[in-house]
């Protein structure tokens, strides 16, 4: 019989699984994804998840492995400051750091679909679209995913990566077949999308290269340029006993004339009011747990492992740079997962646990550190 390739189940084609089947197939795998949900590409509006994401340097060095970085670049917007909205409609930014340092703003379904088709590009990466993940034998390397209609389809293989997300199913087959540490705590604050179009000859309606942040100590809202059609997508942060307690137009509106007076005309009142009554918040939940695989078959990456709130704007880019840390494990052992999977789980665990705690603080920098004496006076020094 002649060389069979290792075969490697990939549970969920988001931003992190994708990415991984670059990685995977790169080193010459025979990769499966299994996503639970339709091709993303072909998809209008996806519902319930955040349209913008800031993409850091961690990110883009993982990006970068699998020479994915200039074509990211290309399609992002370069956000070289803060600018922040104070009540009486004063704008003052706070610069991130040196000139040349930036984060960019990236379009979320974009990006999934730009590491989903390279993925593709390479034919020893296939995507099984709604399948969903329902179990797995880790003694025969058997997952068993469901399909629409009900019926159901077993995958064999040497190595299966949950990549499902912060509520991941394969994260609890793991918890069922090993001494698994698990911790999950939501915050009291949920978030909503609204938006601010672009003007009448297209252009953006605020200053482009800036993360705009709404600071108003107790919540806040921030706004993302979208590249793709010149507007900006903005989230409101605030615990879910505000939300639930604006049940009218003329509360929400009262309540936008109070705190973020100078977005109204920018987002527009019919935007605010219907958004505000009809979407319900969403919540953010942090996830830690350790350690991160089971045996030499079994392991978890992003959300999965380590889902953090987006305060700091870097969940997805610490999920890349599982899939960089991962595959220099694979370099260092020579593919062997007995090897691989336990050092992975040991090194990268404080790695992320830090994340997490500091996206739990940078909350409390963003809406109200930033309105303190001290970045204040930073702003005289920014002008320069
Ligand atoms: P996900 O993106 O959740 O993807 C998981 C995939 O698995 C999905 O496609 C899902 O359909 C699939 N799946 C789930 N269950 C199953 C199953 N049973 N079977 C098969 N497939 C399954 N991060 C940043 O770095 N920068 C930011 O600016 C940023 N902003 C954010 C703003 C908000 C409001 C939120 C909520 C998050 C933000 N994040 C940000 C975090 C970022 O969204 C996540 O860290 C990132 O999406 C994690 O990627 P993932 O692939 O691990 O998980």
């Amino acid at each position: 019989m002649g060389y069979q390739a290792q075969k490697v189940t990939i549970v969920g084609g988001g931003l992190v699984g994708a990415l991984n089947a670059c990685f995977l197939s790169k080193r010459g795998f025979d990769v499966h994804i299994h996503e639970l949900r339709p091709d993303i590409r072909k998809q209008e509006l996806v519902r319930g998840r955040s349209i913008n994401l800031t993409l850091s340097t961690r990110g883009l060095e993982a990006l970068k492995a699998v020479g994915l970085d200039e074509e990211m670049k290309q399609s992002g917007i370069p956000l070289h400051s803060r600018m922040i909205h104070d009540l009486d409609g004063t704008r003052r930014p706070i610069s991130y750091g040196t000139k040349d340092q930036c984060i960019m703003s990236v379009d979320r379904k974009y990006l999934n679909g730009l590491l989903l088709t390279a993925a593709e590009r390479n034919p020893s990466v296939n995507i099984h679209f709604e399948h969903k993940f329902v179990s797995c034998d880790f003694q025969a390397g058997t997952s068993i995913f469901k399909k629409p209609d009900g019926s159901k389809v077993t995958a064999k293989s040497d190595l299966i990566i949950g990549c499902d997300g912060a509520y991941s199913s394969v994260r609890h087959q793991i918890m069922k077949a090993t001494r698994m540490d698990f911790q999950q705590a939501y915050i009291p604050h949920g978030y909503i999308e609204l938006r601010i179009p672009p003007t009448a000859d297209n252009k953006f309606a605020m200053e482009v290269n800036y993360l705009h942040i709404w600071p108003r100590n107790e919540f806040m809202m921030i706004a993302l340029p979208n590249v793709q059609d010149n507007s900006f997508v903005l989230t409101l942060f605030m615990p879910f006993e505000i939300f639930e307690a604006k049940k009218t137009r003329e509360q929400v509106l009262e309540f936008f004339n109070k705190t973020f007076p100078d977005s109204i005309e920018l987002i527009g009142r019919e935007e605010i009011v219907n958004t505000f009554l009809s979407l319900k918040p969403l919540p953010l939940v942090t996830v830690k747990c350790q350690p991160y695989h089971v045996g030499d078959n079994c392991v978890i990456m992003g959300d999965a492992a380590h889902a953090m709130v987006p305060f700091y704007g870097q969940g997805m880019n610490c999920g890349f740079e599982d899939c960089l840390v991962f595959d220099q494990f694979m370099g260092k052992f020579d593919n062997d997962f007995a090897k691989v999977l336990p050092e992975y789980s040991e090194y990268r665990n404080p790695d992320a646990k830090a994340m997490c705690e500091l996206a739990l603080y940078n909350y409390t920098e963003m809406r109200e550190s930033v309105n303190s004496k001290f970045f204040l006076a930073r702003k005289h020094f920014d002008n320069f």
